[in-house]
């Protein structure tokens, strides 16, 4: 028999929020690859993203692709950019210069980031001693150049070279002290994992937004896959062990793309209706250069196009 339900505990699924969005696309690397990025801003840019931002490669491997495919967008789109720039394998000089050339392409956001060490992820960072030493280096460097709104990182799990919980949380407050105004997450696929970091930096202190990191994932195979190849963007996240359930639910369906789409769309649904049901109101999107599960998560959320908006 069935119980009648207490409809006052379940928490309001109508959109009654203003939801923000704000999207991550990656520098591509050939001509197809430019179609499909911009095939994706296009049918991404009508729901009037607060800001979309483009990776830097590791090393710096993509300067001149993030720069073009940032003033392609100043340019061609209504849509404000934030270029990712990294404090990696560069002098100050190359960094300031990278940073003025932002400023004369109309850029004013960037997301600020010291990046990976160029001997590997795991093996100890090594600032070059004419470069910028730490992502707070940068950060100061960006606003003392000029009124850039500058955006930096957040670790859920803590990043792993941080000795612990609290030495990551003085790192973010001291990019904070430097000028950072808003933080975006390292994606995490365990919202209870979000929300306890959320908790523990308000008690820090620390009152900028924190921008959950989401990704939608098709399958975790196809996705480590093409962060492997891309080289520039999943990787540097770090992303630890796939949760178990989540392999799980993608479990057999290697060639079976229909039903992993279904799975994929249920499970992105999932995560960011139980965000937004627990309060979450501005949203970053990892879109891997694709719009699809991106745009569907999007209109669940209550994010509506606007015609003619974005571009
Ligand atoms: P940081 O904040 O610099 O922290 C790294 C370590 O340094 C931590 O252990 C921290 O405790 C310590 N630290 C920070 N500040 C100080 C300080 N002032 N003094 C002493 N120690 C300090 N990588 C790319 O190559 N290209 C990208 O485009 C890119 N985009 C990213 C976007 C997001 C949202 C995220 C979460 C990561 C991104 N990364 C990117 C990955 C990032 O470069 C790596 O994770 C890198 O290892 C750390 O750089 P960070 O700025 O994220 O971390």
């Amino acid at each position: 028999m069935l119980e009648k339900l207490d409809d006052s505990a379940r928490p309001s699924r109508a959109p009654h929020r203003r939801v923000g969005v704000s999207f991550e696309f990656f520098p591509p690397k050939t001509a197809e690859m430019e179609a499909s990025l911009w095939e994706a801003i296009g049918r991404l840019a009508p729901l009037e993203p607060s800001f979309v931002s483009v990776t830097y490669g590791a090393g710096g491997s993509t300067r001149e692709r993030t720069h073009s495919t940032v003033s392609r967008i100043v340019r061609e789109t209504a849509i404000k950019p934030a270029a990712h720039l990294t404090c990696v394998a560069a002098t100050r000089e190359e960094i300031d210069s990278v940073v003025r050339a932002y400023w004369d392409a109309g850029v004013r956001h960037i997301v600020a980031l010291r990046g990976d060490p160029t001997s590997g992820i795991g093996s100890a960072y090594e600032a070059r001693p004419s470069g910028y030493a730490t992502s707070t280096d940068l950060v100061h460097g960006i606003r003392r150049f000029g009124d850039f709104e500058v955006s930096v990182s957040a670790y859920p799990e803590k990043h792993p070279e941080s000795a612990s919980f609290d030495a990551d949380i003085d790192a973010l407050k001291a990019k904070i002290d430097a000028g950072a105004t808003r933080a975006i997450t390292q994606l995490f696929f365990e919202n209870d994992v979000y929300f306890r970091y959320l908790d523990r930096v308000r008690k820090a202190g620390v009152n900028i937004p924190i921008l959950p990191g989401i990704v939608p994932v098709q399958n975790f195979k196809q996705t480590a896959g093409f962060a492997r190849k891309t080289g520039a963007t999943v990787f540097a996240y770090h992303v630890s062990d796939p949760e178990q359930w989540l392999a799980e639910r993608f479990e057999g369906l290697d060639d079976e793309p229909s039903t992993r789409r279904l799975i994929a769309a249920a499970v992105a649904a999932e995560q960011a209706l139980d965000l937004m049901d627990r309060g979450v109101t501005d949203f970053h999107f990892y879109t891997m250069n694709r719009a699809d599960l991106v745009y569907a998560t999007c209109h669940l959320l209550g994010v509506r196009a606007k015609v003619g908006a974005g571009t």
